[in-house]
């Protein structure tokens, strides 16, 4: 019998991307598949991805899951934090709305942002089922968040040594980490608790590319007692129908001629450091494909583009043909699997991280928020980018023109970059081959969730 999986993704597209390629995955391989979708979601993308995923593979089921809305939201808090709390806060709809799938569920896999979840549910009657994680970040910083519960943070030591595990600069680790009142930090200590809860830790990144954290994190060695750590990635593309138009400007351009640019789907920036951006860019001469947010949450976005970028420096872009400038959703794999982009100027989100290394895409980071510090670690070690640190966390200082400049002709010109780059793509591919390390560890994740529906 093939074994029945629920996920239950959190909020973002950082989030939900991981989510849909995961379900499809494990629908190509013999698990019949059910996505719960918390709603109302936070931003447009979000449910429009959600659409046209359910149209483009009918096999997998949906289930809408009605979040009740936070009493008391702060109308200044992050959006999608506080949807991770609602969602967090409604768990006690969950256990009737799992109880009556058919056939009934074996495991469900929880985002490690709401993984705290699994301690209202494990205790309940009516679900005996085997619970995993989804951690949407590197092992890097899934090793960070595994000691949060006991961990004092002094501002003044420069480096965090945890027991078994890789050491860390504590300039690394995200701001909001040093204020225990902080709505991401106590959310993530509470998940953080419930981790040794979970069957397994199921993780998009791969032995080779985070061996070092890998190791340590499997080995028992950690002062902690973990449940298995999975990497199973990267994470494959799946079926998305529909056009990007920035596609076919693409096609006209030479191979590895243009720098994509874009900081995710929610990092808005000022008027002033995107001035910056686009001077520095025409200052390049390098070609590129850029894409503005000029807000968090798409659903406020108004700023027309010429507003947003300014009309002399739109009108300079438009008469030098050097590049084109978007304010919309792309589809960010196509663009890096297309044969003319040459390098990638990346906020470091762990799945833009983990697509760049899937096609050996060479990144300039710059790291604005949360987990990126510890991702751009990953990447510089591993060869597959550079990484300014004195840029600054987002809006810290001015990151000047001169200064984008110069970092984007090293990453379009240094030739050891490009071919270091290369190689990571050559093991990300490995991974998947057969005998590949990822390709082992998912036939080891279907054989323990095959092994639950036969004990039952
Ligand atoms: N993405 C995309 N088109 C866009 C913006 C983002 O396809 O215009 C995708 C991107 O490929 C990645 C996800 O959205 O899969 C963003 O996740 P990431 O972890 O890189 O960053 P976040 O948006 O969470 O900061």
């Amino acid at each position: 019998m093939e074994p029945h999986i629920a996920l239950l993704p959190s909020a973002g597209m950082g989030h939900l991307m991981p989510f849909l390629r995961l379900a499809a995955m494990l629908a190509s391989r013999n698990c019949k598949v059910t996505l719960l979708t918390a709603q109302p979601t936070v931003s447009a993308a979000e449910s429009k991805h959600l659409n046209s995923f359910f149209s483009a593979h009918p096999h997998i089921q949906r289930l809408d899951f009605q979040v009740v809305p936070l009493q008391s939201s702060n109308p200044h808090g992050d959006p999608f934090f506080l949807q991770f709390e609602a969602i967090i806060r409604s768990v006690h709809l969950l256990p009737p709305l799992l109880s009556s799938l058919s056939p009934p569920i074996s495991a469900l896999f929880l985002d490690i942002a709401a993984a705290t979840c699994v301690d209202q549910l494990a205790d309940h009657p009516s679900l005996s089922i085997s619970y995993y994680i989804l951690s949407t970040t590197s092992a890097r910083f899934f090793s960070l968040i595994t000691h949060l519960p006991h961990l004092t943070l002094e501002s003044s030591c420069v480096n965090l040594k945890l027991h078994g595990l890789p050491s860390f600069s504590i300039s690394n680790i995200p701001p909001p980490i040093f204020n225990p009142q902080n709505l991401f930090t106590t959310q993530m200590i509470s998940n953080a608790r419930a981790i040794s809860r979970v069957k397994g830790v199921v993780s998009n990144t791969f032995h080779w590319f985070e061996a070092e954290t890998i190791e340590p994190l499997n080995s028992g060695k950690t002062s902690i007692t973990l449940p298995q750590f999975l990497p199973i990635g990267p994470f494959k593309h799946y079926e998305d129908p529909g056009k990007c138009s920035s596609l076919s400007w693409l096609d006209e351009q030479p191979a590895k001629s243009v720098v994509y640019v874009s900081f995710g789907s929610r990092t808005a920036m000022s008027k002033d450091q995107i001035k910056e951006i686009g001077e520095g860019l025409l200052k390049s001469k390098q070609k590129f494909l850029w894409v503005l947010k000029s807000v968090k949450v798409d659903k406020a976005e108004e700023t027309e583009l010429k507003e947003l970028v300014g009309h002399s420096l739109l009108e300079k872009i438009e008469e030098k043909k050097q590049g084109i400038v978007v304010k919309e959703w792309v589809k960010q794999e196509e663009i890096l699997t297309h044969h003319a982009i040459g390098g990638f100027f990346s906020h470091c989100g762990w799945n833009s991280t983990m697509e760049a290394a899937q096609r050996g895409v060479p990144m300039l980071a710059w790291t604005l928020n949360g987990d990126q510090r510890f991702n751009a670690e990953v990447v510089e070690k591993a060869g597959l980018g550079l990484w300014p640190k004195h840029w600054g966390w987002l809006g810290e200082r001015l990151v000047k023109s001169e200064e984008i400049e110069e970092k984007i002709e090293e990453l379009m010109q240094d030739h050891k970059l490009r071919s270091m780059a290369q190689k990571v793509g050559e093991e990300a591919k490995r991974a998947w081959e057969i005998g590949g390390t990822s390709e082992k560890v998912v036939g080891q994740l279907i054989e323990m969730l095959k092994l639950k529906v036969w004990n039952v």
